[in-house]
């Protein structure tokens, strides 16, 4: 067979969720809830099928469904998003970025990430024929300008953004995305956006989507996740947006790999969304199961760093252990029963860090059980 991805092994999610799944660990690895989604959103999904909703829809996505999205950019970020040549209804937040990577780089292009990154952007970048360019953040997990000014060549055609950041759960500020837009003017950059946890900041800040900013947007695709925002992560519905000509491109693509998502989904979608309150009322229902695990871990030896947004708790356990994190996270899912992710997965070269990522997005009697193994474990 072709060697495409030759030195790609299995994502460390499906490794962590298996070792959890053998070991009764409470898995606080791979990021999903453990909760139900709201019954209104699932019971109209079977009212879109029963009314017929079952073939292709629009190469794009439901109209309605691509209003919606369209309504809420403007109205939350103030940005003009058209839904006819702007939005496009993609298969999780994984297809979007993808597809819009394939859309906007080749061969000889270098693309940065920003480490510890998201672990589909590095073999995405490589499937596009482009080389990642590993940028590390600062030891608190925010941007650092200098070293991305540092990283930019000649050759340099993209830069991926992730704000809320997975694993850190750091959020971009103002200044970061003033900075940014200055450098991808200068340098005359793609942005890829990764924004699937746009719902999920903490502590009254905003989200500081690349929407908000019109030079940037110019040269932006914005990728975002309904599975975050709804509970629903195996439902794999998304979309991106992104100014008519990035969206042709990004099209023509979709159009012959992906063609279209589940059509009934997207009629629920779109009229779901008419009510803003789900999304709206994320970032508290999120930031209350932040403050409980992390009042629970409190006591423990792990160091928490900040959560400012997303549904993930760093914390650095080297008062606890000299292990390294991979082998801490399986010693952790083995040994005490609770699974984590270790950050060393996000980087290209090794880590000298002792951190790993717990998800808080589960039942507040999960986060209790996962916290009373780890008081008595560690
Ligand atoms: N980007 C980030 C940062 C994520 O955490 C995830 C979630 N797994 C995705 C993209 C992919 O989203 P989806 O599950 O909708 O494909
Ligand atoms: N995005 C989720 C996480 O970061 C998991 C997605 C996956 O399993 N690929 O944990």
């Amino acid at each position: 067979l072709p060697a495409k991805l030759p030195n790609t092994g299995t994502t460390i999610f499906t490794v962590m969720s298996a070792l959890a799944a053998d070991h009764g660990a409470v898995n606080l690895g791979q990021g999903f809830p453990d909760f139900g989604a709201d019954p209104a959103l699932l019971q109209r999904v079977t009212d879109a099928m029963a009314a017929g909703h079952n073939q292709y829809p629009p190469m794009a996505g439901v109209p309605a469904l691509r209003e919606a999205i369209a309504a809420k950019l403007n109205g939350v970020y103030g940005a003009a998003y058209d839904a006819g040549t702007d939005i496009t209804v993609t298969a999780g937040g994984t297809q979007g970025l993808i597809t819009a990577l394939q859309a906007c780089v080749g061969a000889g292009d270098e693309v940065i990430i920003l480490e510890p990154a998201y672990d589909s952007y590095d073999p995405a970048i490589r499937l596009a024929g482009a080389v990642p360019v590993g940028v590390p953040m600062t030891l608190d997990y925010r941007i650092d300008w200098a070293a991305v000014r540092a990283a930019i060549t000649p050759r340099t055609r993209a830069l991926v953004l992730n704000t809320p950041h997975n694993p850190s759960g750091r959020v971009a500020t103002r200044d970061d995305l003033l900075t940014l837009e200055r450098l991808a003017e200068e340098h005359d950059l793609f942005i890829v956006s990764d924004e699937v946890y746009e719902h999920m900041v903490f502590d009254g800040q905003p989200h500081e989507s690349v929407a908000r900013y019109p030079r940037l947007r110019a040269r932006s695709f914005l990728v975002s996740s309904f599975g975050k925002t709804f509970h629903v992560t195996g439902w794999k519905v998304g979309f991106v947006a992104a100014p008519p000509a990035l969206t042709a491109a990004f099209r023509r693509l979709h159009q012959y790999t992906v063609f279209t998502v589940h059509t009934p989904t997207q009629h629920a979608l779109a009229a779901y969304l008419a009510d803003p309150a789900p999304w709206q009322g994320l970032s508290r229902f999120y930031q209350a199961k932040r403050d409980a695990f992390r009042a629970a871990l409190a006591g423990t030896l792990l160091k928490l760093l900040p959560c400012e947004g997303t549904y993930f708790q760093t914390v650095d356990y080297s008062a606890v252990s000299a292990l390294n994190e991979l082998d801490f996270a399986r010693w952790l899912t083995a040994d005490v029963g609770v699974a984590a992710i270790p950050l060393s997965v996000f980087y290209q070269q090794p880590q000298e860090r002792r951190h790993v990522r717990f998800c808080f997005a589960k039942r507040d009697e999960t986060l209790a059980l996962a916290a009373s193994r780890l008081q008595a474990g560690l």
